[in-house]
């Protein structure tokens, strides 16, 4: 269902390239488990990589509990952005060079999971949205390790999302230019798995690294 943008969501800048229906926003949010948390330590900001995973109208993301981020993000608000690169525009002049892009930023207060049977269930769907069915194999979690573990979540009620398209958008005058112009379609490639050393004997490539898609 579509929202329409708050104040600080709504795109000014090539403002044509927004995509305002929810269901592109978390495309988006599936397609790329990495994100970047913006935040701020001590009035500085520092912008954070990470993974983040989507359920339903919220992105979660997690980290060590001890973890400098983790206390900024709480006690602030932050910027977590997502950012799939599809390719490189090539257009007549430089000006006119961009990336082809699907992005998404969302803004606003995080909270943190502290119920230890929600935040497991939130590591497990974490878990599930990289590799299906990974996480009932697993040897379980420790009461150590999940306290060691902090899950923040954020609501997607003010976030925006932005695409930019593969075709030059030079100026009428300019495909007259001689010069190439189009685009160079880019996608992130995964090897073949490489097994741990130790491997116990006997065990396959499990179906979900298969299927694994980054982006
Ligand atoms: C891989 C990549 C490469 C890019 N390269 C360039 C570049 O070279 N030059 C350039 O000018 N821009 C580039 N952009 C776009 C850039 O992210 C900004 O959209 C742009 O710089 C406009 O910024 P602004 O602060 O003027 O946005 P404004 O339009 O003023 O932002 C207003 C609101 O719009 C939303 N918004 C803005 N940008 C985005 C976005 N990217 N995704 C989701 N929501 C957004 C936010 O909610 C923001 O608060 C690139 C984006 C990506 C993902």
């Amino acid at each position: 269902m579509s929202k329409p943008p708050a104040p600080r969501t709504r795109l000014r800048r090539m403002h044509e390239k927004a995509a305002c229906d929810r269901g592109t926003l978390h495309a988006i949010l599936d397609a790329m488990p990495l994100a970047h948390v913006g935040h701020l330590v001590d009035g500085a900001p520092v912008v954070t990589p990470t993974l983040q995973w989507r359920t339903g109208d919220r992105i979660y993301w997690h980290g060590s509990s001890a973890s400098r981020m983790v206390k900024a993000a709480l006690a602030a608000e932050v910027c977590v952005t997502v950012s799939c690169v599809d390719g490189m525009v090539l257009a007549r002049s430089g000006l006119e060079h961009s990336v082809a892009f699907r992005s998404a930023m969302v803004f606003g207060r995080a909270t943190m999971l502290t119920d230890p049977e929600a935040k497991a269930e939130a590591l497990r769907q974490m878990m599930e949205r990289l590799f299906p069915g990974r996480w009932e194999s697993l040897r379980p979690m420790t009461a150590q390790e999940l306290k060691a573990t902090a899950v923040l979540s954020l609501p997607l009620d003010e976030a925006s999302a932005k695409i930019g398209g593969p075709e030059p958008e030079d100026p009428p005058e300019d495909p007259a230019w001689p010069v190439w112009a189009g685009h160079l379609p880019m996608a992130t490639a995964t090897g073949a798995p490489v097994p741990a050393a130790g491997l116990a004997p006997g065990l396959a490539v499990p179906d979900y690294l298969t299927r694994f898609r980054w982006g």
